[in-house]
């Protein structure tokens, strides 16, 4: 049987699903790196170039981890449009020579050009070229790729529940996940997900605005439809995907009577985030806005310290009838 790794860091989130299904229908063993930890890091920091963002650094950490577990391919996917008209962080593109060109003891790269931006033959046409390396029966590899959609479209289906997209693929495989527990206050939580679901990544802050007495609303639980009619409302279109539902996401909340309060994380060194915070900060009027800047120090203090102000501002705001204008009016 062929083993097939699969990096636990960026499209993971949102594709994981969908790979691991079109693999393991061919009869390959998909194995993934473990989440996220210092090592991880560590090991990404010393092989990517310093210029890349955190996330990238994180996903060379992850290839180093499969490069030891003798695999017969590493899946690393080049993504440049999921949907039409639209594009990936220009990032995604060179990630495939970016880590043929940083490791030595790399196994066989399945390197396959995601981008639907004008039409998906091109896609279906790779699809098939993957499919042969392991078997020769193309209805077969047909029907595979079908079912993943599938399972990654269910997949989509419990995060509208509340549950992160890593609470999500746990469901999806079998495992054990408690109930997003309920709190007194509404906090929508924006990020790209490699950075949001990435539990070191982001410091585990679902986990800790929950624990700190929060329902927590992220962009996969919301409408999509919903989404894409505020993110038009944008002078200029946004064409990165997961920044135009970033902007489409926080536009939405800010019109919600239940959402008390908006936490945007960007990454250090994200040329996108960037862009898209500045957005969202100057459109968001109706909700109190914090925007949290990660970066490779790990130190938690700084974040806790800044979650408890925020936390306790909007409930002394909503005690005595504020509104969310600045102390300075
Ligand atoms: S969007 Fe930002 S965080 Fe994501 S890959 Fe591009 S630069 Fe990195």
């Amino acid at each position: 049987m062929k083993q097939v790794g699969i990096p636990h860091g960026l499209f993971y989130y949102y594709y994981y699903p969908l790979w691991k299904t079109f693999f393991t229908d061919l009869g390959a063993n998909v194995i993934s790196s473990s989440e996220s930890n210092r090592l991880t890091l560590d090991q990404g920091i010393k092989l990517a170039v310093d210029e890349t963002c955190l996330p990238i650094k994180v996903y060379f950490g992850h290839v180093q981890e499969l490069c030891r577990q003798h695999l017969d391919y590493i899946f690393i996917p080049r993504l440049v449009s999921v949907e039409p008209k639209s594009y990936i962080c220009p990032k995604f593109m060179g990630v495939p020579d970016m880590i043929r060109a940083a490791f030595d003891n790399l196994p066989p790269l399945i390197d396959i050009t995601i981008d639907v931006s004008k039409s998906d033959r091109p896609l279906k046409q790779d699809i098939m070229r993957v499919g042969s390396l392991f078997t020769n029966n193309n209805n077969r590899i047909k029907q595979a790729y079908t079912h993943a959609c599938q399972e990654n479209r269910f997949c989509r289906l419990l995060a509208r529940e509340g549950y992160t997209m890593a609470e999500a693929i746990s469901l999806w495989e079998g495992q054990q996940v408690q109930n997003p527990t309920s709190g007194d206050l509404n906090i929508g939580v924006l990020g790209h997900g490699y950075s949001l679901y990435d539990r070191y990544i982001s410091m585990n802050l679902i986990e800790r605005l929950r624990k700190m007495g929060c329902n927590v609303f992220l962009p996969e639980s919301l409408d999509t439809g919903c989404i894409e009619q505020q993110a038009a409302t944008v002078p200029k279109r946004v064409f990165w995907t997961l920044g135009r539902k970033m902007v489409g996401s926080a536009l939405y909340m800010d019109k919600r009577p239940d959402i008390d309060g908006l936490i945007y994380l960007a990454c250090f060194g994200c040329g996108p985030d960037s862009l898209i915070g500045e957005i969202i900060e100057n459109k968001v009027k109706n909700k109190s806005f914090m925007m949290l800047t990660i970066d490779e120090h790990s130190g938690e203090g700084g974040l806790v310290t800044r979650l408890e102000a925020f936390c306790d501002m909007l409930r002394r705001r909503r005690m005595r009838g504020e509104g969310n204008l600045p102390a300075y009016g």
